[in-house]
């Protein structure tokens, strides 16, 4: 579903990703772990088109596609859905406009029709209750005054609605307590668990993929994949640090 293959990236100049290899099949989950400042946002960012990431060298390809050649919204309308470490605060802007807007958007490019408000409304509502989100919450600004958690389970509300077939999922696990963190993984694993799906979990702990089972773990360091093994490769993260499996 997803091939990058030797992906060079900066930002401002400054090389981030430094020959990047990585391959994910549908029907497949990958955890991405690795030291701060390691590159693994930027990768979330590249792939979901944000401006000043800049591609120097290397290839992405998306169901045979070439991503790189899409704008942001045609990525998301192809079904690319990423998730932030810091999810963003739109003041003026409720949920339900964003999400409304968002999702007919992508119809709009896929020539779907749009959703009318109930069928939006209804269908919004439903994905707040199976992430036991209050839908009061769907009225307010997008994520303004959230706690940390309520923003990361929002976006899985997001990714409930939007229903993508490739989801990169960045620190979706910071700042939840356990009950959120079992919550969103559940999350995880309804919407996204499918033979024609994929996840790129970005993730700095085991905790997580006790909820949701990797297929394959990658370790990212200094802009490129050093390590890929199965499940195990978490936990001797876990115990050994990035020093000791990196070196
Ligand atoms: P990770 O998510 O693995 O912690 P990031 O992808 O966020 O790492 O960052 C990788 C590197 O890129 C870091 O050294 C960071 O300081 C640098 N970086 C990120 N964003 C910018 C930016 N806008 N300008 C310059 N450097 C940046
Ligand atoms: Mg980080
Ligand atoms: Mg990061």
């Amino acid at each position: 579903m997803l091939k990058i293959e030797n992906l060079h990236a900066e930002i401002d100049g400054k090389p981030i990703l430094k020959g990047l290899t990585l391959a994910v099949n549908a029907g497949e989950i990958h955890a991405i772990m690795g030291p701060n400042g390691a590159g693994k946002s930027t990768l979330g960012y590249v792939l979901g088109g944000r401006p000043g990431y800049e591609v120097t060298e290397g290839s992405i390809t998306f169901d045979g596609q070439d991503l790189l050649e899409l704008a942001p919204n045609e990525r998301a309308a192809a079904g690319v859905f990423l998730g932030f470490q810091y999810p963003v605060e739109i003041p003026g802007v409720s949920n339900v406009q964003f999400l409304r807007e968002a999702l007919n958007a992508q119809r709009g490019v896929r020539g779907e029709k749009p959703l009318s408000g109930a069928e939006f409304l209804k269908l919004a509502r439903e994905e707040a209750r199976k992430l036991d989100m209050d839908a009061e919450m769907l009225k307010r600004p997008v994520n303004v005054g959230f706690s940390g958690g309520e923003k990361k389970r929002n976006e899985m509300v997001q990714m409930g609605v939007v229903n993508p077939k490739f989801a990169i999922l960045d620190e979706t696990d910071s700042g939840l307590d356990i009950d959120a963190l079992r919550i969103v993984g559940d999350g995880i694993n309804r919407i996204m668990r499918a033979p024609d799906k994929a996840v790129l979990l970005i993730t700095h702990y085991q905790r997580l993929l006790d909820y949701v089972r990797p297929d394959v773990v990658h370790v990212l360091a200094d802009g490129r994949i050093v390590r890929t093994g199965g499940a195990d490769l978490a936990h001797e993260l876990e115990r050994e640090g990035y020093a000791g499996v990196t070196a």
